[in-house]
């Protein structure tokens, strides 16, 4: 008996197989549901569906138009449009009414979990620690072994929290990732005065900051490098980064070109929603009439680079831009320091097999394939992965169903999709 006749008696094989359930391969999978063959089975740690839990706090919005669903911009007809979502939940008037601007992440989240249980190929509690290539398919192991093989595989693992250096390896009390506040905050005991800090001038760090305020704390100070508390640049020129047509025009530009210009356009994905900014800069405000001071003092400018805690508060060190260290004290901090990509679960033989750029990155193409020796057969696609490649849509929801598009256009080398972005006012090139 071959060695591949004995893995199939024990593990399903598949055309594809996704590692990782959240938007970007749910995307996938509901675009490929009725044209890959056996469509798209995803492979999720998860014991059950979820989106960023801890950070659905009450407020919480998405920075990108429901409209950019899982599917609509490439098949505005698929069974798991948001808009389907919304109707036969029965609670489309209701959220009419509402007259949201963007849509609170909680209904999101609980989007993503309708669609998963529509599609009902993705296998919770199954985390994938390898991919290993055997008798010409990949096989996906899990911690027992292994799990399943596949004939293509698409990573969509998202990314993880970004803990700056001096918080590495130590655990200090009282420190607490952005999406473990609420839990924490529901164990210790609420007193006004005591000092927080928020590390983080990013969306979540100002969610953070404001969590707090609302909760009743009335010592916060929020620390963030940028010299200002950024607002997003949401306007129609930044917002043409987020068009097929640019994404195209980008992926054809020479490297140094690419990193600078991502540089150049962070704030247009990164920054604070201005909302935000009002409601916390309000915030700050009333208390000040009410209560005689501001709640929140902001400390941009500055990086934290020595943490170390004695007698149950944490003392931060902060470099500052314009010279000189200060320090500040508190019994809670919040590390909303951003995101980086999780690793690939690849083996060491199947790394060896893969192309890599100058940092050792896998080299990703136009089409989310990764260049490996026998991608002719056996493909890899990578999702949200490659910034500097493909611009800074591809961390984010704005074209999501294109890029899912482009990968089942690609699995099946046709065009199931047509990706159409017509009447470009702006001339790239
Ligand atoms: C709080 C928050 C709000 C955001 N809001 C927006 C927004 O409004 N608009 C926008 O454009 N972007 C937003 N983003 C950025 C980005 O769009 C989201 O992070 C989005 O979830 C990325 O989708 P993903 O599928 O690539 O990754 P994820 O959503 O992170 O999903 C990856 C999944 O892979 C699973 N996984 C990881 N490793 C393994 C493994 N080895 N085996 C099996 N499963 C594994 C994880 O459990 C996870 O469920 C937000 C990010 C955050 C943190």
């Amino acid at each position: 008996m071959r060695t591949s006749d004995r893995r199939e008696d024990v593990v399903p094989h598949h055309h594809v197989a996704g590692l990782g359930a959240g938007p970007a391969n749910l995307s996938l999978a509901a675009l490929g549901e009725d044209v890959v063959p056996g469509g798209v089975v995803l492979f999720e740690r998860r014991e059950g569906p979820a989106w960023h839990p801890g950070l659905l706090g009450s407020g919480t919005q998405l920075q990108t138009s429901w409209i950019k669903d899982l599917v609509s911009l490439a098949d505005p007809r698929n069974r798991l449009s948001f808009l389907n979502y919304m109707v036969t939940t029965g609670r489309i008037y209701a959220f009419l009414n509402a007259q949201y601007e963007s849509i609170p992440r909680l209904e999101y989240a609980r989007y993503l979990a309708w669609a998963s249980g529509r599609l009902g190929s993705v296998r919770y509690g199954s985390e994938i620690t390898e991919v290993d290539f055997a008798d010409g398919r990949f096989v996906l192991q899990g911690p027992e072994g292994p799990v399943a093989t596949a004939t293509h595989v698409v990573f969509g693992l998202g990314t993880r929290a970004d803990v700056p250096a001096c918080f590495a390896g130590q655990q200090i009390d009282g420190v607490v990732q952005a999406e473990q506040l609420e839990s924490h905050l529901a164990t210790v005991p609420s007193v006004p005065y005591e000092q927080a800090i928020v590390i983080g001038g990013g969306q979540t760090g100002a969610e953070c900051v404001l969590n707090l305020v609302q909760r009743g704390f009335r010592d916060i100070r929020w620390i963030g490098r940028r010299q200002w508390f950024a607002p997003m640049d949401e306007s129609p020129s930044a917002n043409d980064f987020y068009r097929p047509t640019y994404l195209r025009f980008f992926q054809g530009l020479p490297e140094s070109v690419r990193e600078r210009y991502v540089a150049e356009q962070t704030l247009t994905s990164d920054g604070v929603s201005m909302t935000t900014l009002q409601v916390l800069y309000q915030a700050n405000y009333e208390a000040f009439l009410r209560e005689g001071r501001s709640p929140v003092m902001m400390l941009p400018g500055r990086s934290v680079v020595e943490a170390s805690q004695r007698h149950g508060t944490i003392a931060l060190w902060c470099e500052r831009d314009w010279g000189g260290r200060e320090r500040h004290s508190a019994r809670t901090v919040v590390l909303a320091t951003g995101r980086k990509a999780s690793p690939l679960p690849i083996s060491p033989r199947l790394l060896g097999l893969l192309e890599t750029d100058s940092s050792g990155e896998p080299v990703v193409d136009a089409d989310y394939s990764i260049r490996w020796k026998f991608s002719e057969h056996c493909r890899m696609y990578v999702q949200n992965r490659s910034r500097v490649g493909h611009g800074l849509a591809d961390p984010n929801l704005s074209l999501l169903a294109v890029r899912s598009a482009v990968i089942v256009n690609s699995l099946l080398e046709r065009q199931v999709f047509a990706i159409r972005d017509e009447q470009m006012n702006t001339v790239w090139a």
